[in-house]
């Protein structure tokens, strides 16, 4: 059976059919990148980018064309340039430049085409035309809007009924609209508001219309996946529908559309206002970003999701018991190649087992992306291999496990250059135990082991050089050299220290042994 996805237009769970053979047009909503971004944001994103590894994976073997857009221009990124004195684009590059550094250490690739709004104006304007000759939409004194009750079907992909979105919905002083739900697709430019020209008068896309105009640009409608997170689907996507499709012959503008769940954080949503924000950039400093990514996977990615630092220490747990689970299938897989000549019987049973858990594995993902499932069994795989050492084949069960890590973007936790590190971090736990610390050589011993990385000089007290190696491998995270971070944090764990990270800073303890 291929790959099952929910569909929120149908409430359904379907089997993903491309419109053309071997080839799937998924487009995304994007940033709108005017103020710092959370881990919430980046939720669906990740998401989305597991979902295309798979598509491409040999599994499925499809071609993916992934759009997602970037909305570069809005009310609050014209207002933060106004109060700073600079301009709108300076602000969005500055946001978007540090979420797509973001990103880039979340290991999420880069979307095939990344549409800026203020890129597409005179596809946009074109759009807004043809809604208007087509009866959709109207000019008003403040822009050009669109007239919800003209769309028949307005509020199926939501459940929403019109009449009771109708209730308490009031026209803002400012706005000229014929009705409550009307929505603006062109907003004439205020004094000092930067602006593009159109037929109606110099102003800048609203929203919704941005979507629309690009994926019909860059994907043709109709196409195969629109996706998101959960809060856009009304209004975002029903308007995205109700602009698109007023202008198809042939609807849906979507085939499927997927939306990934929300993310608390100590079960609230992240806000300024509530004093529980942090951003992507500062979070990311103090956790393992494959651990935040392996988080998210054990997770199904349409449930709603709390984000804990208790939670993301699990999964930074769970993501080691793999690597050292794969680790040993690497130090086995040499021997058992030796072996296997000898066996050639068994070697064609135990190959038959793995193809089997393999094949569990996939069936997992193609059932609407069940990668906590997937992720359980790849568990159990790499752990049976291990202690059924006859088995012969851990060169075999270690490439199934780099394989499907790679459909996770788990990859670089299972490369030679992961696992070494973690043979040595296990060399040195082993190293510490039975170990007395904080002793009078400690500073000298501590100096020895840091060697260029960091002088103590004038340090007298164990305390005192802990503490300045706490500060420089935070110094180090942040200036993103994670090699040199661990170096520091090594030293620290030969010396029998372990280290802590909150979000109130780093703690050490002495290790117990
Ligand atoms: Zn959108």
């Amino acid at each position: 059976m291929p790959l099952r996805l929910y569909n929120t237009r149908t409430r359904s769970v379907e089997p993903l059919r491309p419109l053309e053979p071997d080839h799937v047009r998924v487009y995304v909503c994007g940033l709108t990148p005017s103020a710092e971004g959370h881990l919430g944001h980046a939720r669906s994103f990740l998401f989305f980018d597991v979902l295309r590894r798979y598509l491409e994976h040999p599994r499925n073997g499809y071609r993916v064309t992934y759009v997602k857009n970037v909305t570069d221009v809005d009310d609050r990124a014209i207002a933060t340039a106004q109060r700073e004195g600079t301009t709108f684009d300076r602000v969005v590059k500055r946001y978007y430049d540090a979420f797509r550094e973001s990103m880039r250490v979340l290991n999420v690739r880069e979307p095939d085409e990344e549409p800026y709004a203020t890129h597409f104006v005179p596809q946009i304007v074109e759009m807004i035309a043809e809604l208007i000759e087509r009866g959709y939409a109207y000019v008003s004194e403040d822009g050009v809007y669109y007239e919800v009750a003209k769309f028949p079907r307005y509020g199926a992909l939501s459940g929403k009924n019109v009449e009771e979105l109708l209730v308490g919905a009031r026209i803002a002083e400012n706005e000229h609209k014929r009705d409550p739900l009307d929505f603006a697709l062109w907003k004439f430019a205020k004094p000092g508001e930067p602006r593009w020209d159109s037929p109606w008068g110099a102003g800048r896309p609203g929203w919704h219309i941005e979507c629309s105009a690009m994926s019909r640009a860059l994907l043709g409608v109709p196409f195969d996946v629109h996706g998101g997170g959960y809060d856009l689907i009304f209004p975002h996507h029903e308007n995205e529908i109700a602009q698109s499709e007023a202008l198809m012959d042939a609807p849906p503008m979507a085939d499927m559309w997927v939306h990934g769940g929300l993310l608390n954080f100590d079960g609230r949503k992240m806000s300024k206002s509530l004093g529980n924000f942090e951003p992507l950039t500062e979070l990311l400093k103090r956790h393992d970003p494959l651990a935040i990514r392996l988080l998210f996977l054990q997770t199904g990615y349409r449930k709603p999701m709390n984000f804990t630092e208790e939670s993301v220490a699990g999964a930074k747990a769970s993501l080691e018991k793999l690597q050292k689970a794969a680790l040993r299938l690497r130090e086995d897989g040499e021997n058992s190649i030796r072996e296997r000549a000898k066996e050639r019987v068994e070697t064609a049973l135990l190959d038959r087992n793995l193809d089997m858990r393999a094949e569990a594995i996939f069936q997992a993902l193609d059932d609407d992306m069940d990668t906590a499932r997937a992720l359980g069994l790849l568990h159990t795989m790499v752990g049976d291999t291990y202690h059924w050492h006859s088995l012969h084949r851990s060169d075999k069960a270690l490439a199934l496990a780099r394989e499907v890590g790679a459909i996770f973007g788990l990859a670089p936790a299972f490369d030679d250059a992961a696992l070494d590190q973690f043979t040595t971090e296990a060399q040195t736990r082993r190293a510490v135990e039975a170990k007395s610390s904080l002793d009078d050589a400690f500073v000298d011993r501590l100096r020895a082991r840091l060697g260029d990385a960091l002088h103590l000089n004038g340090v007298a007290s164990p305390e005192d050089a802990i503490q300045l190696v706490i500060d420089a491998r935070n110094a180090a995270r942040k200036a993103k050299d994670f090699q040199l971070a661990d170096r520091l944090r090594q030293a620290l764990v030969l010396e029998g220290i372990e280290l802590k990270d909150s979000k109130d800073g780093t703690t050490w303890t002495v290790a117990a042994g």
